[in-house]
């Protein structure tokens, strides 16, 4: 997947309408979640960051609307999602186990203003913390500042359980160089020969591998509700000013 130029600082945002969508492709992302991509002839466009609604109706006419940030943030008509199935849940694990390619959905977008970057705003470094499937609108932003050639400095440091489970994961890596640095922390299981520590991210782990107050940041945090706060309240404790903390919730604890 490759983004593509996007539109200048200040551009007209794209307004967000329902739109019919049809599953291209079901690919498997990790043991538990599916890579979604949909056609949208009608699709304005999305910026990086940014989530649709996706609308399913049963046959008895039941709705049931779920939020899911979108991977891609080209324009055009196609759209990447990446869903996790939550265990029991009423949305996710129909989108997991049982859409096709070839199905229709109804989508809302695109949605949230708030939660994005756009390149060329100004040269501060950018440092990106994701949980889990939190890692999805934060691909997007670090895949529109790889596709744009933008300069600023970006960091991600992502936390997942174990190396099957990281979203986007040949995609992060092929972004690395010298102007975005990737680090993963692995809470339950690392890969062989991992030399770094196995375990819960902590305040001092993120203080290590995140950007120092002292550049001042602008930092984008998505994941579990209780992730997000977390790492928020510590990013202030480590001296970042609550205004140049964007923070996502995808919900659970
Ligand atoms: C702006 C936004 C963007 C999002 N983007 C993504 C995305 O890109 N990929 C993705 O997989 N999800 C994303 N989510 C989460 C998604 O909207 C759903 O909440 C999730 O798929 C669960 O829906 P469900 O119907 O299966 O579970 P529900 O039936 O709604 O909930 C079942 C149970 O699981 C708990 N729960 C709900 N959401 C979560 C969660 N995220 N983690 C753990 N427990 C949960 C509920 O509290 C409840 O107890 C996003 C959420 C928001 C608000």
């Amino acid at each position: 997947m490759s983004a593509q130029p996007l539109a200048p600082p200040g551009a007209a945002r794209p307004r967000a309408a329902w739109h019919a969508a049809t599953v291209t492709d079901v690919r498997r992302e990790t043991p538990t979640a599916v890579r979604l991509t949909l056609d949208v002839p009608t699709w304005p466009g999305s910026e990086a960051g940014a989530h649709l609604d996706v609308r399913l109706t049963a046959p008895d006419g039941y709705q049931a609307t779920r939020s899911y940030s979108i991977a891609s943030a080209t324009p055009g008509g196609v759209v990447v999602l990446a869903v996790d199935e939550v265990p029991d849940g009423e949305v996710s694990p129909f989108l997991t186990r049982e859409l096709r390619s070839g199905d229709q959905l109804e989508v809302h977008g695109p949605l949230g203003a708030f939660f994005v970057w756009r390149p060329g705003q100004d040269d501060r470094p950018v440092q990106l913390v994701a949980g889990g499937s939190g890692v999805v609108p934060l691909y997007a932003m670090a895949a529109a500042h790889g596709a744009t050639g933008d300069g600023t400095f970006f960091r991600l440091l992502y936390s997942v359980r174990r190396p099957e489970d990281a979203f986007f994961s040949d995609e992060l890596a092929a972004l690395t160089g010298p102007s975005f640095e990737l680090d993963v922390v692995y809470t339950r299981a690392a890969p062989e020969g991992w030399a770094g520590p196995v375990g819960r991210l902590d305040k001092g782990a993120l203080a290590a591998a995140t950007i120092p107050a002292s550049h001042r940041p602008r930092l984008y945090v998505c994941g579990s509700t209780r992730f997000v706060e977390t790492i928020a309240t510590w990013l202030q404790e480590l001296g970042h000013a609550a205004a140049d903390i964007r923070t996502e919730r995808f919900g659970g604890l």
